[in-house]
C-alpha cells in the first residue's frame, strides 16, 4: 500500500500559546513521523473574538516555536475575513497533492465540528487526528459519533496510507492547560509561569496583555501606578 508523507496541521486561536499545544504537537509529530508540523494561527476565528490582537498572538507563537521542529504557517493571518479551516486545507492540498494531510484538533473542538464552515468537506481534504483532552468525552450517539464511526481508522490501518478521509483518536500526555485559564490567572494577578514558555510570559508582561498589572510597579497614595 502506498505511504504518504504526513503533514500535521495544528490550528488554533493561541490566545496565548501554551505547553498543552506544544507538547501534544510534539508527541503527534514524533508518533506519525510527520515531515512537517504546521502551526496555523487563526486571524479571525469564526466563533469567538480573541483577547489579544493577531499581531500579538503571532508574536507569541513565533517566540514559542524557536528551537522546535515546528513551522509557522501564516496562511490564515494573511487572509481577510473569517478564518475558515476549509480554506486552509484547500490551499495546503493545492501544494501537497499526495501527502497525508492531518488536521489536529482537541476533543473539545472536535465535538463542535458541525458548527464549522463546510465541515463535512474537511474530511475530503484531510485526515483528522483527535487529541484526548481531560474533562471531555465523545458521546455514544449523535452527529459526531456517527461521523467518527463512518471514518474511523481501523486498528490494522495506518494513517500514512491515506491522504484524507480517516479519523484517529490519539492519546497524548494530558496537560490540563487552556488559554482561558492562563488569561484568568493573569487577570487575577496570579502567575501563569510553567504553563507556557518563559519567553511568551515575558512578552505578555512587556506588552501588558490580558490586563496584566505589574505588581512591582510603585503604587502612589492616589492609586496611580508608576511604570
Ligand atoms: P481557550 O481556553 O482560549 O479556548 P485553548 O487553550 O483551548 O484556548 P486554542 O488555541 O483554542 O486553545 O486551541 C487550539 C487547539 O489546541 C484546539 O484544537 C484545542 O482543542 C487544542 N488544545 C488546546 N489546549 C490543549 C491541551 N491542553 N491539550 C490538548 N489539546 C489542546
Amino acid at each position: 500500500m502506498k505511504t504518504h508523507r504526513c503533514i500535521g496541521i495544528f490550528g488554533g486561536t493561541f490566545d496565548p500559546i501554551h505547553f498543552g499545544h506544544l507538547r501534544s504537537a510534539l508527541e503527534i509529530y514524533e508518533q506519525f513521523q510527520c515531515e512537517e508540523m504546521r502551526f496555523v494561527p487563526s486571524r479571525q476565528p469564526p466563533h469567538r473574538t480573541p483577547f489579544a490582537s493577531p499581531k500579538h498572538r503571532l508574536a507569541m507563537l513565533r517566540l514559542s516555536l524557536v528551537n522546535t521542529p515546528f513551522i509557522l504557517d501564516t496562511g490564515e493571518m494573511d487572509r481577510e475575513g473569517p478564518s475558515y479551516s476549509i480554506d486552509t486545507l484547500r490551499a495546503l492540498r493545492a501544494t501537497y497533492k499526495n501527502a497525508s494531510l492531518c488536521l489536529i484538533i482537541g476533543q473539545d473542538a472536535f465535538l463542535g465540528l458541525p458548527t464549522w464552515h463546510q465541515w463535512e468537506k474537511l474530511i475530503q481534504l484531510s485526515n483528522i487526528i483527535v487529541m484526548h483532552r481531560s474533562g471531555w468525552i465523545i458521546p455514544e450517539t449523535g452527529v459526531i459519533p456517527g461521523f467518527l464511526k463512518e471514518h474511523a481508522l481501523k486498528p490494522n490501518e495506518s494513517l500514512q496510507n491515506f491522504s484524507s478521509g480517516k479519523i484517529l483518536n490519539q492519546k497524548i500526555t494530558g496537560l490540563d492547560i487552556s488559554g482561558s485559564e492562563i488569561r484568568n490567572r493573569i487577570q487575577k494577578g496570579l502567575s501563569p509561569q510553567f504553563l507556557l514558555p518563559e519567553t511568551v510570559w515575558e512578552y505578555i508582561k512587556k506588552q501588558k496583555l490580558y490586563d496584566y498589572l505589574d505588581k512591582n510597579a510603585e503604587i502612589q497614595p492616589m492609586g496611580k501606578i508608576l511604570l
